[in-house]
This record gives C-alpha cells, sequence and structure tokens, in this order.
C-alpha cells in the first residue's frame, strides 16, 4: 500500500554505521515526519484494534518510543525491558544472543501479571536474539505473547522465522534485503 512505501521512504540508510559493511536503518527520520509516524502506529496495531491487550513491553531503547505510542493506542500499559542494571525496582533478567557473545536484559517482576495478553514491540527485528530473550522472559513471568511488532524486519537474518518457532505471531511493516 501507499502508506507502507511512504514509511519505507521516511527510513534513512547509513552505510558502514557502527561499523564497515553494515547498513544501519535510522529511523530517527520516520520518527521526526508526523505523517510517517501516525501512519507506523496505525499500521502496527491495526491487527488488535479493539482487542484486549494489557501490556505493551517494549525493548531499550527505541522499542520505548514506538511502544508508548503502540500502548497508547491499544490503552493498554506499558512495560520497559531494559539492558542489566538501569531498572530500580527487583528485577527478572534473561540472556540473550549479540552478534559476539552474550548479553542480559532485565525486567520489573511485577511488570506483568499471569495471564496478561501481551505485545512485544521494537524497532528492527534482525537474527531475533533480543525478541527472543524479551518473549522468554514474559513467558518467564506468566504472560502470554499474543504478538511481536517491529517496523523493520532484516528476512535474511531468520529473526522473524526464529519467532514465529516459538509460536509468536509476528507483524512487520518494511523489508530490507
Ligand atoms: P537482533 O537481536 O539481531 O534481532 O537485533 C535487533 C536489535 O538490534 C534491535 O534492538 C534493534 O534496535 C537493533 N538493530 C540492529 N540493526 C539495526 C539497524 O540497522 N537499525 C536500528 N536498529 C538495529
Amino acid at each position: 500500500t501507499s502508506a507502507l512505501n511512504d514509511i519505507a521512504a521516511s527510513i534513512r540508510t547509513i552505510p558502514d554505521y557502527p561499523k564497515p559493511g553494515v547498513q544501519f536503518r535510522d529511523i530517527t527520520t520516520l520518527l521526526g515526519n508526523a505523517r510517517a509516524f501516525r501512519r507506523t502506529i496505525d499500521e502496527l496495531v491495526q491487527p488488535w484494534a479493539g482487542a484486549k491487550i494489557d501490556q505493551v513491553a517494549g525493548i531499550e531503547a527505541r522499542g520505548f518510543i514506538i511502544g508508548g505510542a503502540v500502548a497508547h493506542q491499544l490503552s493498554a500499559g506499558f512495560v520497559p525491558i531494559r539492558k542489566k542494571g538501569k531498572l530500580p525496582y527487583d528485577t527478572v533478567s534473561m540472556s540473550y544472543a549479540l552478534e559476539y557473545g552474550t548479553d542480559e536484559m532485565e525486567m520489573h517482576v511485577d511488570a506483568v501479571g499471569k495471564g496478561d495478553r501481551v505485545i512485544l514491540v521494537d524497532d528492527l527485528i534482525a537474527t531475533g536474539g533480543t525478541a527472543e530473550g524479551a518473549v522468554k522472559l514474559l513467558r518467564q513471568r506468566g504472560a502470554i505473547v499474543e504478538a511481536a511488532c517491529f517496523i523493520i524486519d532484516l528476512p535474511e537474518l531468520g529473526g522473524a522465522a526464529k519467532l514465529r518457532a516459538l509460536d509468536v505471531p509476528v507483524r512487520t511493516l518494511v523489508t530490507f534485503e
């Protein structure tokens, strides 16, 4: 649709950032474009319009921006999933795969309740390691991960397929090879 073309056209690509050979997809140009930002949120939430979603979980840091807007649109709460050591109250943590090695993400222990219906949000899915860690963290606390939503999919890296193999429906708006 033309809405998705407008969204794709609003994303800036930075060659060789943060290192040579990487094409960084920069969504700050999308966020700064009022029409593209609204369309992105409208498109992301469209399958859940009127659904009962308890919480939207956003992955630090760009997932906070998108997730906050999605939560508002769905009249849901917002849950931050952060890098280790950033959250002030008691946390649960999960290690996840990076390109080289692993890292840890955390969530407040009382952020989701057993049986809560949660939508996970981030800007981009590549290998899926980050999102997989977040799904495990949410499920460890008894939440039902209704879906995972991303503006951008890099399908060659297999992340969306990895999440679907974990029985998580995946919604993405724009694909880059
Ligand atoms: P994954 O764990 O390999 O799926 O990587 C996804 C994570 O890396 C997300 O939190 C993204 O925000 C971030 N990321 C990876 N590549 C890009 C990019 O080109 N633009 C913006 N974020 C990226």
